[in-house]
């Protein structure tokens, strides 16, 4: 039996208004363009997808972290892309976000004693004696201790940097972790450290996971169900399985034709696309990766493809697909 939604995105879409100077109306980015998909309980889901194709914008509406432009937002039911402040305080609580760049989202001016106790803090939970045991008690859960309390974030690496930042977002007991691109600005060496540590955390305190990340290796070692967008939109979504095995959309087969091969005798041909990404201030018209795609028909430059299911949960949104 499949667990219940914790998060359901419907059509989201964030557009950026820019100045094109004193005379000129101003134009809209599409960033974040009709986007939808589900999250269940205890799964991880992965975004993925060239840097400019809306992954970040997305994890980012998702926690409000900017307001959005249109589309439902719901969190264990609740619409959340209208709450007010005060309410959306309380529901931060349940959706952390753990971000790329430890150091940039750690105060350096704070002690780890106060980042950690902080968000305690400001959401009125416990006294101050049982804020700093929780804050040790998370520490020591992410593989540092007590002794790293009154030390301040220079003082780390960045593998260390990030398991702060990762108990900055697991002190408050969240169900929905957002981490965009969590491991990408670590060493090699680390990156697999921290990629096991979340794996553990998600087993231990039944966490579920939006991971954004453009490495497809990291993707296929964590993720149960993968979503590829291009240019703000979704054009596939599958299990991760599924995605590697059959990519259905030309795009997500360019995009996995990159990834190193399993096995020396798994047969793969890379594929190469022509001409680089679009701007979203002028995405094409129809399917936004016909300039690029090697199948394109004529219906590809007027048409845009609406995600279609093709069974066995795998969605595309591609003229070559009928739907099931
Ligand atoms: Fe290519 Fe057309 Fe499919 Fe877009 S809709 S991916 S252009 S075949």
């Amino acid at each position: 039996m499949r667990a219940e939604p914790l998060l359901e995105v419907n059509q989201l879409k964030k557009y950026y208004a820019i100045d094109q100077g004193l005379f000129k109306p101003k134009k809209m980015i599409k960033a974040v363009e009709d986007v939808s998909f589900t999250v269940y309980q205890g799964e991880t889901v992965s975004l993925v997808g060239e840097s400019g194709c809306g992954k970040s914008t997305t994890g980012r509406s998702i926690l409000r972290l900017n307001d959005i432009t249109s589309g439902e937002i719901r969190f264990k039911g609740t619409e959340i892309s209208t709450l007010g402040d005060r309410e959306l305080r309380t529901l931060r609580r349940k959706m952390q976000m753990v971000f790329q760049d430890p150091y940039a989202s750690l105060n350096p001016k704070k002690s780890i004693r106060q980042i950690l106790t902080e968000p305690l803090r400001v959401h009125g939970l416990f006294s101050p004696k049982e804020r700093v045991e929780k804050a040790i008690d998370i520490l020591k859960i992410v593989g540092l201790s007590e002794y790293h309390l009154d030390r301040y974030p220079y003082e780390f690496s960045g593998g260390q940097r990030q398991r702060i930042g990762i108990a900055r977002a697991l002190i408050l007991q969240p169900e929905l972790i957002v981490a965009d691109e969590p491991v990408s600005a670590l060493d090699l060496s680390v990156q697999s450290q921290v990629i096991n540590l979340l794996l553990r955390l998600q087993k231990d305190f039944q966490l579920t996971y939006l991971f954004i990340s453009h490495d497809l290796g990291v993707v296929r070692h964590i993720s149960d169900r993968v979503g590829v967008m291009y240019l703000g939109r979704m054009v596939e979504m599958a299990k991760t399985a599924d995605i590697f095995q059959a990519p259905k959309h030309p795009y997500t087969q360019a995009l996995l034709s990159a990834v190193p091969k399993k096995h020396p005798d798994e047969s793969k041909e890379r594929i190469i696309l022509q001409g680089d990404l679009p701007s979203p201030a002028n995405p094409p018209t129809g399917c936004a990766f016909h300039p690029r795609c090697p199948q394109k028909m004529s219906v590809c430059q007027v048409t845009t493809p609406p995600l279609r299911h093709l069974g066995n949960g795998q969605y595309t949104a591609c003229h070559l697909y009928a739907e099931s």
